[in-house]
């Protein structure tokens, strides 16, 4: 009976089967790294805390990162402008606000939709106020502790208070938008990963297309991290194992350790066609 009225259906003219729901097609991003300063001598335990010879400095770059496809426009970080503490105390030469930067790629503040947020630094978020029309997306741990238990006695504070303040204000303005947890798809073909420890819930991006990448902000600072199995400065000294592991896991998912841009290496504007403060990465 149930054939009869199936096939009764089928030649019914107008009657469709329903079809299955299609996935849109992952978009071919785009993606440029823009230095909008740099931190001269720097000392190499801060970004390598095993590093072999203490005394060692090293310049480093102050980035956002640019994603551009299926309709979007995205900053991976911020960077920063006021003048916070780490401001003065980092020594930031060559700088230009993170907004003026955007606009050598052709890009204007408001056509900024989106913003994935590494972590709390000041370094990666204090320029959130720069591009008021996006949508910020964090992980909801980092969130919450950063706008919560940070700043109860015996919390680590890691955000500056006005940033932390801006963070807030977007969510009530309804334009935060938070990840739970790990391997979370974000954006067709974008996805957030967590568990490297350089703040309580600090993030990465994967970035699928020909080739992959693996946009890693702070929780690779540079290509020797990887090189050398060397952890970054974590949020508990306990954390490094985790790190550690968490840098291998970044060049597995990025498929080749070339492919997995590091947060503050100078390198990267030399590995990739580089026009002024521009690394084309894709
Ligand atoms: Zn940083």
């Amino acid at each position: 009976m149930t054939t009869l009225i199936a096939l009764l259906l089928a030649l019914w003219p107008g009657f469709q089967t329903p079809a299955a729901p299609v996935a849109p097609p992952t978009p071919e991003y785009t993606i440029q790294a823009i230095r909008f300063g740099i931190l001269p001598k720097v000392k190499i335990t801060t970004l390598m805390p095993l590093a072999k010879d203490p005394n060692e400095t090293f310049d480093i770059g102050v980035m956002v990162w640019l994603i551009r496809g299926g309709g979007k426009t995205i900053l991976f970080d911020t960077g920063y402008h006021r003048q916070t503490p780490g401001f003065d105390r980092w020594n930031t030469q060559d700088y230009i606000r993170p907004d003026e930067a955007v606009k050598l790629a052709g890009i204007q503040p408001d056509d900024i939709t989106d913003i994935i947020v590494s972590h709390v630094h000041w370094d990666h978020m204090g320029g959130i106020g720069l591009f008021p029309k996006a949508n910020i997306w964090i992980q909801k741990d980092e969130y919450n502790y950063y706008t919560g238990a940070s700043w109860q006695p015996g919390g680590k504070r890691a955000a500056d208070k006005e940033d932390a303040m801006e963070l807030l204000k977007r969510n009530i303005e309804g334009k935060v938008r938070l990840i739970d947890g790990d391997d979370r798809e974000i954006f067709p073909g974008i996805r957030a990963y967590t568990g490297a420890r350089h703040t309580y819930a600090s993030q990465y991006i994967r970035v699928e297309g020909h080739p992959t990448f693996v946009l890693a902000s702070d929780n690779c600072y540079l290509y020797r991290n990887m090189e050398e199995k060397s952890p970054i400065a974590t949020f508990d000294i306990t954390d490094r194992a985790a790190n550690v592991a968490a840098l291998e896991r970044m060049i597995k998912l990025a498929g080749d350790k070339d492919h997995v841009v590091p947060g503050h290496d100078l390198l990267q504007f030399k590995k990739f066609p580089t026009e002024g403060r521009i690394a084309r990465i894709k």
